[in-house]
């Protein structure tokens, strides 16, 4: 079908959640490139941290394969042994600490966030929440009580009541925001829609210190953050800071879906009993997204790509340099590039994707252009990005 036609068939049918989509055909992805028709992009959001081992792995695709010749969903989750589950949650805890041992497999990242809501409800036996401000944790509806920002939640009220928000590395706050009434502080050590900027370690020992005193859970949302996306396999390795819970979805799928949370046996077993089936799930951990999962975790420890990601990233830093760049923030491939407002960031993002560069903005950031490329990103083709995005701010800036 011509690409005019699908193009108008997407908007017709298929629910739109912005009046301007980016309504590009992707006719196959491979590496760090889409291709469209006989426009290829580079792709510098990874699906918004998903690809991290770039598209079309053969090794991610084998394992899919093999694991949809045996079987694909038998039964809601929980019940029946799949190997592909049980080896990724074996492999994954043991490369967490001691008291993260136990995957409680979902769908989504949104889903992950709502189980660990959960979760803390019961094991706490308390409801409130405090988040950071300026945080995104997902857009269901307990998801979405965690966001401060009125803009994407009002429309949908009344929401979960007892959520406090707190700014990020506000040491001052933690006391008052974070108390016996507790339930769990959500947190993300590197938080993505603000415009990807990193909590400083010594908030985050002092909310886990406060955590501690008032016995709340202390769970850390990576799910931009992990598998590799800041340097190490996740981000809190970098803050020697153990969180309660830990959530991951987006790069964890390996490009399909599956999202978890992951706590000690002791805390996960609340959601056995008062009532049975605490959680339940039909699709969560499918097996084809485990064994997705499972080779791209393979694919990570063996290549380890993400040693190299910090390197890459000052490659960027250093490469991008011009008068309307105010700064950069971020950590390994989670970047964000500042300008001097919204407009202008919007026009350069534009002329951006324009050119075959696909970059993105953020929810609560308007002047900071988004830079979260597969990790496998090459030093020659960094350079390419950067002299597309140098060009397109200077034609931005004098236009004519
Ligand atoms: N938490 C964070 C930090 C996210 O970036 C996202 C997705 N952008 C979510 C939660 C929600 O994940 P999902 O879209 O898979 O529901």
């Amino acid at each position: 079908m011509p690409s005019t036609n699908l193009r108008n068939l997407f908007l017709q049918h298929v629910a739109q959640t912005s009046d301007n989509p980016l309504n590009i055909q992707i006719d196959r992805a491979e590496g760090v490139y889409l291709y469209s028709g006989d426009k290829v992009y580079i792709d510098c959001i990874s699906g918004i941290s998903v690809s991290n081992l770039g598209h079309s792995r053969p090794e991610i695709i084998d394992a899919v394969n093999e694991q949809m010749r045996k079987h694909t969903h038998l039964m809601v989750y929980g019940e029946l042994v799949q190997s592909p589950q049980v080896l990724l949650a074996k492999e994954l805890t043991a490369l967490l600490p001691d008291q993260l041992n136990s995957v409680y497999f979902v769908n989504s990242g949104s889903e992950a966030i709502e189980g660990a809501m959960k979760l803390a409800k019961r094991y706490t036996d308390r409801f409130r929440f405090t988040a950071q401000k300026l945080a995104y944790h997902g857009s269901t509806q307990g998801a979405l009580s965690l966001m401060s920002d009125p803009f994407f939640s009002d429309a949908f009220t009344p929401l979960l009541p007892g959520i406090t928000f707190m700014d990020q590395n506000s040491i001052e706050q933690i006391e008052a925001s974070i108390t016996h009434e507790t339930a769990a502080v959500f947190i993300e050590p590197i938080m993505g829609e603000k415009g990807y900027l990193p909590c400083e370690i010594k908030y985050l020992k002092a909310v886990r210190k406060r955590c501690d005193e008032v016995g709340a859970l202390l769970i850390f949302d990576e799910i931009q953050s992990g598998y590799g996306r800041t340097g190490s396999l996740f981000a809190f390795e970098q803050f020697d800071v153990i969180p309660d819970v830990l959530v991951l979805a987006k790069g964890f799928g390996g490009g399909l879906p599956l999202g978890a949370f992951v706590s000690s046996k002791e805390i996960l077993s609340v959601m056995t009993h008062q009532p049975v089936l605490g959680h339940i799930t039909t699709f969560g951990g499918h097996p084809v997204s485990c064994a997705a999962s499972l080779a791209a975790l393979n694919l990570l420890l063996e290549t380890k790509i993400h040693l190299d990601v910090p390197r890459k990233s000052e490659l960027f830093k250093s490469k991008l340099k011009h008068p309307a760049i105010k700064s950069i923030s971020g950590s390994g491939f989670m970047l964000a590039i500042e300008f001097e407002d919204a407009v202008l960031c919007r026009k350069i993002i534009d002329a951006c994707v324009l050119e075959g560069l696909l970059v993105d903005w953020f929810l609560f950031s308007e002047s900071k252009m988004r830079i979260a490329p597969p990790l496998i990103m090459e030093d020659e083709v960094i350079a390419r990005v950067c002299g597309i995005i140098l060009d397109k701010i200077q034609e931005s800036v004098q236009p004519f």
